[in-house]
């Protein structure tokens, strides 16, 4: 057997490999440095050709482009209306942005458990937190499968809730042949460099409501409008804008959006080889009874974002710690994603406790996400097999 790493054997390979990078070439370069010589380099032709592409690859009517994913949560928990004295219920498992957001505006968010095979949000255990003072849902896609809409479509509508979708893993993904982006009241992006495609930073909100749509591009700005029809002291004067709401400065730059411009022209190529990866490593870990793999549904045809690895711990004689610290010793790295966000020091503070997602809790204890991006040569996605295998063959029982 060969000797793991971490006790001082060879590592499979020399240099590390992370989780998550971007990918940018020469066409992407020129697109920001051509940006940077024009005469608007924020908010100008960019961003709004930005949002006309946005609406393109996601099948929605509107797109607000903003500074990043956590604003574009923020803005639509805002034109949502959640507020002081509101419940809003959010995936446990999800990065804490999903649920700060509801915090930015004063209401409370509930966590929701999640499915222990797919683990995105679980539409039972969303229907049963419902209370008189339930005002919307922020559901995940998480790794990038689009989460069980038909189900939680059906709760929103009894019981008159909001859904904002953060999408941040699932930019391209599609539900049923319907796009992401298109299905919930209103959709969040992170443009982020560990996502699929990148302004560095970035986000957007997309939905179908041109009343949303007001009040998105009027919050990125400040609350400012130049819009007559919006103003309560409205005149035709040409430098007149009027603030007639607290609003935010959330806006990205040009040289951003044409990055994300050059990006999304290759997203159909950045989705095909994650898919490919994901197989590969499917069809290696299926035949290991020590790992489990992520259960798809059939409505989701799903560009990944993650690649969660999770231990079947009886069969192993490790920890997810040591598991994890043998893997990174191998310079295959891995990531967790994520702790549940109730058990963030600050959301304990404000009084949650353990125990009040057990699939979630357990999820946790057990994962790691392992390399996954365009860029990784079949020969990296053979080196993280081997040292997964390597690692497995250590600790088996
Ligand atoms: C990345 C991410 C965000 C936040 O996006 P930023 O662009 O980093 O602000 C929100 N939710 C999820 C699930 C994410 O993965």
């Amino acid at each position: 057997m060969e000797r793991l790493a971490i006790f001082g054997g060879s590592p499979v390979r020399e240099t590390p490999i992370f989780y998550g990078r971007q990918c940018i070439e020469q066409d992407d370069i020129d697109a920001v440095t051509e940006t940077l010589k024009g005469d608007l380099i924020t908010c100008g032709p960019k961003v709004e050709a930005l949002e006309a592409k946005l609406c393109e690859v996601t099948g929605a009517k509107y797109a607000v482009v903003v500074a990043n994913g956590t604003a574009a949560l923020h803005l639509a928990a805002l034109a949502a209306g959640f507020g002081e004295g509101d419940e809003v219920i959010v995936s446990s498992i999800t990065f804490a942005a999903s649920s700060n957001c509801v915090l930015y505006c004063g209401a409370k968010p509930v966590f929701a458990d999640i499915r222990p095979d797919t683990y995105n949000i679980d539409p039972e255990s969303v229907e049963k937190l419902i209370t008189p003072r339930t005002k919307g849902i922020v559901a995940v896609d998480f790794t990038g499968q689009a989460v069980e809409h038909d189900a939680i479509r059906t709760i929103c509508k009894k019981h008159n809730l909001i859904l904002i979708e953060d999408a941040a893993h699932a930019i391209g993904t599609r539900y049923k042949g319907q796009p992401v982006g298109s299905i919930a009241d209103m959709t969040c992006f992170s443009f982020h460099p560990v996502k699929t495609v990148t302004g560095g930073e970035g986000g957007a909100i997309t939905t179908n409501d041109e009343q949303l749509y007001r009040r998105l591009m009027r919050v990125r700005t400040h609350g400012i409008t130049r819009n007559p029809g919006e103003m309560v002291h409205p005149t035709d004067a040409k430098w007149y804008n009027e603030q007639v709401e607290l609003g935010y400065n959330y806006r990205m730059t040009d040289f951003q959006a044409a990055l994300l411009l050059s990006q999304l022209k290759k997203l159909p190529k950045f989705a095909a080889r994650r898919k490919e990866v994901v197989e590969k490593y499917n069809k290696a870990f299926s035949e290991m009874p020590e790992i489990f793999v992520q259960r798809e549904i059939p409505e989701s045809d799903t560009t990944r974002h993650l690649y969660i690895l999770r231990l079947n711990l009886d069969k192993l004689n490790c920890d997810r710690r040591q598991f994890f610290d043998a893997l990174y010793a191998e310079n295959t790295c891995p990531q967790v994603h994520y702790l549940p966000v109730y058990w963030h020091s600050y959301y304990e503070k404000l009084g949650y406790q353990k125990g009040i997602c057990p699939n979630a809790e357990k999820y946790y204890e057990e994962v790691m996400s392992i390399p996954l991006y365009y860029s990784l040569t079949d020969a990296d996605v053979e080196d993280v097999i081997h040292a997964v295998k390597k690692v497995v063959e250590y600790y088996r029982k």
